[in-house]
């Protein structure tokens, strides 16, 4: 019996869980930011148009009757591809499969910009309706710090396109990424830029440094200060009460970020999330404490999980018995704790 073979990426968006996944890059044409080891020792390569047109069809064999309403376009970088050979694709795409809704995929600034508008425009008519934007800082500086090699003006213009072309639009900002140093530029610039582009949902990270990067390094060597967790929120509270005129969604879906909760739309929900994190901000240092850990520990989802009187004290006995054993900074551990989730 033959088998059925197409490539599959190392990721994709949680978001983009059910989607069906076909291939046109492999790495990131960047690959030098200094948090990031998505792609790690590979080098960047955009798949022959007729290999992945391959992969579409041996995809279509291999799911036989099942229909998808999205597909996500892996890995790093679609638009680096021809502008010809990705309407190519897009359009092979809907042949095989005409019932889907959206096609997504991330897209660089950077290569975006290198494509007209009237090009952006033909991508969106095949099929490419959505982007993932990893716009991470909308400050200059912190996106210099980071190696990012993107700048506000090239995100801002690659949005405008993208906006134009009637893409949709999810942009991720990652707390914490300016670190001590950076924390105001990181958040003024950052809301301005938000502002300024609108995008149709915003994610929110937080920072976690993994061993081995260059961020890393700067930390080691004392140039690059992390944030606390409750840092992290008074950042998030300050990019919050920035956002100005914004209409889009707002998420913190991911479970690296501590208060799960802030997810909504604005402006409709801006005081309700303010308010959340006001509550988590007064609370006594010992209960920030306690839901940090609960948090990572995974005894609780959101704040009002404190409440379970049995799960407060399994946390708050694993709280005393981490000071009492003197293992660290509570700060420093949690720090670890994050690490660990990336
Ligand atoms: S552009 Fe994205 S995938 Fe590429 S190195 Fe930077 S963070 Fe990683």
């Amino acid at each position: 019996m033959s088998q059925i073979h197409f490539q599959q990426g190392p990721i994709r968006p949680p978001s983009e869980a059910d989607s069906l996944l076909i291939r046109t890059t492999q790495g990131c044409p960047w690959n030098k930011c200094k948090f990031c080891t998505l792609f790690e020792g590979m080098a960047f390569s955009i798949r022959p148009v007729e290999d992945i047109k391959r992969d579409i069809w041996a995809a279509k064999a291999f799911y036989k009757n099942r229909t998808f309403d999205s597909c996500f376009l892996q890995d790093g970088d679609s638009f680096a591809m021809e502008t010809q050979d990705l309407l190519d694709v897009l359009n092979t795409l809907k042949e095989a499969f005409p019932e889907l809704k959206q096609i997504s995929s991330y897209g660089r600034a950077q290569t975006m910009t290198k494509k007209s508008p009237a090009e952006m425009k033909a991508i969106y008519d095949a099929g490419l309706n959505m982007l993932y934007c990893g716009m991470e800082s909308g400050s200059i500086e912190v996106l210099k710090l980071m190696k990012k090699g993107i700048t506000p003006k090239s995100i801002l213009k690659s949005a405008e396109y993208a906006k134009q072309a009637g893409m949709k639009m999810m942009t991720f900002i990652i707390l914490g990424l300016g670190g001590k140093e950076l924390s105001e530029q990181h958040i003024a610039g950052t809301a301005k830029l938000l502002n300024q582009i609108n995008p149709d949902e915003i994610r929110i990270l937080s920072l976690a440094v993994k061993s081995g990067t260059e961020l890393d390094e700067i930390v080691q060597n004392g140039q690059f200060t992390p944030l606390t967790e409750r840092e992290m929120l008074e950042e998030q509270y300050q990019l919050i009460s920035k956002l100005d005129g914004m209409t889009g969604n707002y998420g913190n879906y991911h479970g690296i970020n501590v208060l799960t909760e802030l997810n909504g739309q604005l402006p409709k929900d801006k005081e309700t999330f303010l308010r959340t994190i006001d509550h988590f901000l007064q609370m006594s240092e010992s209960d920030q404490n306690n839901f940090i850990l609960g948090r990572r520990t995974h005894y609780y989802a959101t704040l009002s999980d404190m409440r379970n009187q049995l799960m407060y004290d399994s946390v708050q006995r694993e709280l005393d018995r981490i000071q009492q054993q003197k293992l660290g900074d509570i700060d420093d551990i949690f720090y670890q704790l994050r690490q660990r989730m990336i």
